[in-house]
This record gives structure tokens, sequence and C-alpha cells, in this order.
């Protein structure tokens, strides 16, 4: 039975630390706790929400009807070789507990996604990457329920559809699925990638020469603490734009008029753009706008500096996107689901 509450604080339930209140809320922490949350929803004509560590959201509004909270647990062992094994894990799984776990158990392969808050169910909606690695490259399959017809469905990895920080559950299949549990493939043979960012500077000045995944892990745990404004103290969801992709003749012209402008081609003939490089030139680095504003470290992230509501930052937000489009011409797309 799930217990369903009235006028929920949210306050413990997402990062962004601005005042939101569901209207009714359940944490499920089975499928069939899923199917009563929709029969509920359904038989009151609620609307449905889902969350996980609420991450990746800002509540511009409360949100209206029954909000789900996936607290799915468990992780268990499928299948295993000598060379992978196949893990089955529950969607409200915390993401970074379950890299640790991996780690103590010597599965590798996701050791440079550390410390990315949320859940494990969520981290296939945006198919979350960090410092080179995304979880496409060991996502197996995932089984989510509908929420019209309430049955269990299979997609793998290429039903997904995978890209740069979305999947089908972020375009066509939008609103569709609760997603319960994940599989993921891991390697027993460490597989080292710290070509990117600063993880190999910093495992060199860790004094580190021949690392292992949990050195790697280590230095990225290491640069992002040192790198981003942790949540539990200044709320944040994270970068609130993409990085956005331009045609290579776009970039080649903005190129002249701005001869320090990133760019990393991309196989589609397009150039992808650092969106913080971008809004960094447009002043806002560092700069504070009331209760909000763009972090000092990562003009990406914005930030609440304590009392700041929902649509103040999504109104920052809007100035962000504006003051980049009539400097540079590039239309920003946000990563944070707006609510
Ligand atoms: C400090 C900080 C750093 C971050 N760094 C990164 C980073 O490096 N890389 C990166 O990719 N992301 C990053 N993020 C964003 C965030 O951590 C990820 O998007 C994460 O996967 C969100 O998980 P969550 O459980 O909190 O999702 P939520 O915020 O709860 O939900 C996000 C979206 O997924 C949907 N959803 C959640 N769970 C389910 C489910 N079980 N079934 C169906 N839909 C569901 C929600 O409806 C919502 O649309 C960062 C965030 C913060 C605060």
């Amino acid at each position: 039975m799930i217990e369903i509450k009235q006028q929920a604080d949210l306050k413990n339930y997402h990062t962004f630390g601005v005042p939101a209140i569901a209207e009714y809320l359940a944490e499920v922490h089975s499928i069939e706790d899923i199917r009563e949350a929709i029969d509920y929803a359904r038989s009151n004509n609620l609307k449905l929400n889902v969350f996980g560590g609420g991450s990746n959201v800002l509540f511009k509004t409360n949100p209206k009807g029954l909000t789900v909270v996936n607290k799915i647990t468990g992780v268990e062992v499928v299948r295993e070789t000598e060379k992978e094994v196949e893990l089955s894990v529950g969607a409200g799984e915390i993401w970074h507990d379950f890299v640790l776990y991996c780690l103590d158990h010597k599965y590798y392969g996701i050791e440079n996604l550390s410390l990315i808050p949320g859940t494990v169910g969520a981290a296939p909606m945006q198919n979350i990457g960090a410092y080179g690695v995304e979880i496409k490259e060991v996502f197996k399959h995932l089984d989510a329920v509908h929420r019209e017809t309430k049955e269990l469905e299979r997609f793998n990895n290429e039903e997904c559809q995978f890209g740069y920080r979305t999947s089908v559950f972020k375009t066509t299949q939008r609103d569709k699925y609760i997603i319960a549990r994940v599989n993921f493939v891991l390697s027993k043979v460490p597989e080292l990638n710290i070509s990117y960012g600063a993880i190999s500077q910093t495992l060199n000045e860790m004094g580190i020469s021949s690392p292992t995944p949990e050195d790697v892990s280590k230095a990225v745990i290491h640069i992002r603490s040192s790198k981003l404004p942790d949540p539990s103290k200044i709320g944040n969801a994270g970068s609130f734009f993409k990085n956005p992709s331009i045609p290579n003749e776009a970039y080649e012209k903005l190129k002249m008029q701005f001869p320090n402008m990133p760019g990393y081609s991309q196989p589609d003939e397009t150039v992808k753009v650092p969106a913080g490089w971008l809004i960094e030139q447009c002043g806002w680095k560092g700069k504070k706008v009331g209760n909000t504003g763009a972090h000092k470290n990562q003009a990406l992230v914005l930030v609440n500096y304590g009392n700041a509501k929902g649509q103040e930052i999504f109104d920052l937000s809007e100035q962000i996107l504006k003051s980049v489009r009539d400097k540079f011409g590039i239309n920003l797309e946000r990563e944070v689901n707006i609510i």
C-alpha cells in the first residue's frame, strides 16, 4: 500500500532549494506501488509527475496532481563471465552509491560518472555524461511501466535513442513511462578513460602515475567538488543549459568575429560550443541577480543564494537565453526540466 501525503513540502525532494509544495505525494518502492499510484491518479483525475532525486528539475510553480518519487532499490547480478558482469538496478538507487558499489566489487566503466547527483532511474532519461563517458556505453536495457496500460515494457539500448543529454524519454515517449529498473553491463577489466578534462592533470597532482579506476573516481570527485557548487549548501541543478551544436559554416563565421571561441567538431558537420563560455562572454559569470545568479566558477550552473523562488531562476535563465541569442545568434536549450 502506498501512502499518499497531501500538500507535501518538496524541500527534501529536490536540489534547487526553491519553495515547492506537491498537491499529493507518494513514494513508490516496487512495480506494484507504481501501478497503485497510477490507479490513484486515474481515479482521482490527477496529473502524474515522476521524480528521483530532483537534481535536474526547477519548480517554477507547485506541481499539480500526484508527485511520485521513485524509491525502488536493490542491485542484483544477473549474469557474470570472467570479463564482464550484468547488473539489474532499482531505479530509486542513488547513482553515486551505485558507482561506489561497482568500484567496491571491481566492476568498471562508470568511474568517470562519480558524484553525479540523482537516481539510477533518471540516468537514462538524459543519458547522463561527464568527463568523456555517457551511460549509454554501459547501458543494456531498462524496464518501465507504461502509464496508460500499466504493462512493464523493456527498452534496449537502441530503442532508447540516446543522444547528447537526451533519450526517447525526453522526446517521443515523454511522460509515457515510469522507469522501474535499469540493467548495465560493466567490465571486470579496467579500461581507463583519462583523456578528458582535468583528470590526468589531477592524477599527476595526486602523485599517481599508474592510476586504477578507484583513483580516477577520486580524481573526478576532487575536480567536481572543487568546481561545482554543493547543492546541500547552494541550491542548483548542475548545468542549466546544454552545449549547443551549430553548423560548421556558422561556427567559422562566428570565429572570425570572436577568435577565442572554443568549439569541438562533431561527426555530423556541426561544432559543439561550450554554453558556459557563451554565457561568460555575455558577462553573467559570478553575477548575482536578486537571490539568484550564474555560479562564479561555472557560468552554466544557475544557483539559488538562499531565498530564490523558482520563477526568479527561470526569469534569469530567460535573460541569459536572450543575451546569448543577441550576441552570438545562438539559441541555447535548457537541460533542466521546468515544472
Ligand atoms: C551539482 C550537480 C551536478 C550535475 N552534474 C551532472 C553531470 O555531470 N552530468 C549529467 O548528465 N547531469 C548532471 N546533473 C544533473 C542530474 O544529476 C542528472 O540529470 C540526474 O540523472 C538526475 O537524476 P534525478 O534522480 O535527480 O532526476 P530528477 O531531477 O528527479 O528527474 C529528472 C527528469 O527525469 C524524470 N524521471 C526521474 N526518475 C524517473 C523515473 N524513474 N521514470 C521516469 N522518469 C523519471 C523526471 O520526470 C524529470 O523529467 C547534475 C546535477 C547537479 C545538481
